[in-house]
């Protein structure tokens, strides 16, 4: 099954019954943007630039961020990157840029919250990525959004910048996003999906705050899963809530090449599935071995339990 999963890795993952669904990879050091393209990727889905940042000493310029940002867009030659802005905090400190010693970093300044207390940080950001892509296709995604104020104010920074930059964001090269990783963003799926142009949702985070635990803790993880009906329920939301506003949503936590929540997600009507490189081959060849109303059913089967665990035993039969 590996090896033909291999041979088929350029051909799109397109279900048993033609519905066609994007396998992009997760991405930390964009010189590995090359290989997850050998490898079958149709794209970059999900860019975590902090980890571009943490390799330098000092906080890189406009110029120095081109740069690095070029170097993943020559790689995917047109394909689509999605980067998301600086997610420093909580389990991501960055050495020059302290945050002040808290009781709860997974519950203090990070992500949007943090990058809005220095909106010229973020302002250098959306410019340096906009000047490297000259026209690509590139989507830009906000981490930790809690409800719409927050894109807003960030939407008010990324115009600025277009409107300096004289370009466009018409949906099609240019798209501003939200990850949905906090349990409020997806409950109010609906007010931020009349505003976005995409949602992606980071599972590894949503599991955190749905369920209350923390994402490393080393006695907790076996119950630190995403198959959890509660986690799938906020997913179902926000697909819903996307998809009655016309936008795409993509899955960018782990939970996307978990091989038994594939069908799960692809019944929920999720159009993306960002996964690291080395499982676009799987996820390819899992979603091609799938009807639509297949996936449909075992989404609902996976909603119907009470438990991560009862939905696991569930899908075991299915697969
Ligand atoms: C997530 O939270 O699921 C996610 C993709 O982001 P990160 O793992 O970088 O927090
Ligand atoms: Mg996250």
């Amino acid at each position: 099954e590996a090896a033909l999963a291999w041979e088929s890795r350029f051909e799109p993952a397109m279900t048993a019954d033609g519905t066609r669904i994007e396998v992009v990879a997760n991405l930390g050091n964009t010189a590995h943007a090359r290989d997850a393209v050998s490898r079958g990727a149709e794209g970059i889905g999900l860019l975590r630039t902090e980890f571009l940042f943490m390799a330098q000493a000092e906080m890189p310029d406009v110029e120095a961020q081109q740069a690095l940002y070029r170097e993943a867009l020559d790689a995917l030659d047109g394909r689509p990157l999605v980067a998301r802005t600086l997610d420093v905090g909580g389990d991501k400190p960055l050495s020059y840029w302290p945050v002040p010693r808290e009781d709860n970093p997974f519950l203090g300044l990070r992500g949007i919250r943090l990058a809005l207390t220095r909106p010229q940080v973020l302002r250098d950001q959306f410019c340096a990525l906009i000047k490297a892509a000259e026209g690509r296709p590139l989507r830009i995604m906000l981490p930790m959004v809690k409800d719409v104020a927050e894109f807003r104010a960030a939407r008010q920074i990324f115009d600025e910048v277009i409107e300096e930059l004289a370009v466009t964001a018409d949906g099609e090269a240019l798209q501003l996003g939200v990850m949905i990783e906090i349990p409020s963003s997806a409950l109010l799926a609906s007010t931020l999906a009349a505003e976005v142009d995409f949602f992606s949702v980071g599972t590894n985070d949503l599991t955190q705050y749905t369920l209350a635990i923390d994402r490393g803790h080393p006695q907790l993880s076996a119950q630190s899963d995403g198959l959890h009906p509660a986690v799938l329920k906020l997913i179902e939301m926000t697909v819903q809530a996307a998809h009655a506003h016309g936008k795409w949503v993509g899955v960018c936590g782990e939970l996307a090449s978990d091989r038994q929540a594939v069908p799960v997600l692809l019944g929920l009507g999720v159009d993306e599935l960002s996964v690291s490189a080395r499982q676009v081959p799987m996820v390819k060849t899992r979603l091609r071995g799938l009807t639509m109303d297949e996936a449909r059913r075992q989404a609902q089967l996976a909603l119907a339990q009470p438990t991560a665990e009862a939905v696991r035993s569930a899908l075991e039969d299915q697969a």
